[in-house]
């Protein structure tokens, strides 16, 4: 089932937290900051194993200080102005992170609103792909719970009214 929550997402006591992350997968703003003060500097030690990540791939490390209890890093698109495939790139990043969840038999995962912050993807298409690809990932695969966290009012909006309305 899918849930629609409001607040940092570093808080949220689930099986895995995704980090909107970039190509490095070495930290940096926005939610990835957030992620790697709260899980801790063993984050990046493990994270500097990983040989980067490219744009709309998943990884995934433990949680160290988190409550979470794993991180699954994907890299979202920039936007470029929409003819870089950037629709695809993103709907990649969350069927990427969807799989290794499914793969590590977990039953909880919350997503932020991955491109939405300094990459720059405009908020209703990045919302409506969001739900999308999520919901037809759950018609194939079972995940007990799938959150997704909004950190700005206006995503929220975006969400809710999505998810009302299918
Ligand atoms: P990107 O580079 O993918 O755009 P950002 O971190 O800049 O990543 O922004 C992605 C989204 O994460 C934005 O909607 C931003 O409001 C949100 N965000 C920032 N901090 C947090 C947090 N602590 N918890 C959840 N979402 C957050």
């Amino acid at each position: 089932m899918i849930e629609l929550h409001k607040g940092d997402i570093t808080a949220f006591k689930v099986d895995a937290i995704v980090n909107a992350a970039n190509q490095s997968l070495l930290g940096g703003g926005g939610v990835d900051g957030a992620i790697h003060r709260a899980a801790g500097p063993a984050l990046l030690q493990e994270c500097k194993t990983l040989n980067g990540c490219k744009t709309g791939e998943a990884k995934i490390t433990k949680g160290y200080s988190l409550p979470a209890q794993f991180v699954i890093h994907t890299v979202g698109p920039v936007w470029l102005g929409g003819n870089n495939n950037e629709r695809e790139l993103l709907s990649n990043c969350y069927i990427n992170s969807l799989t290794i969840a499914k793969n590590h038999h977990l039953a909880s995962i919350a997503f932020p609103n991955i491109s939405t912050g300094v990459y720059g993807f405009p908020k209703p298409l990045a919302a409506d792909i969001a739900v999308k690809t999520v919901k037809h990932f759950l018609e194939e695969s079972r995940l007990q719970r799938v959150l997704f966290v909004c950190f700005d009012e206006d995503n929220y909006a975006l969400y809710s009214e999505l998810l009302n309305s299918i």
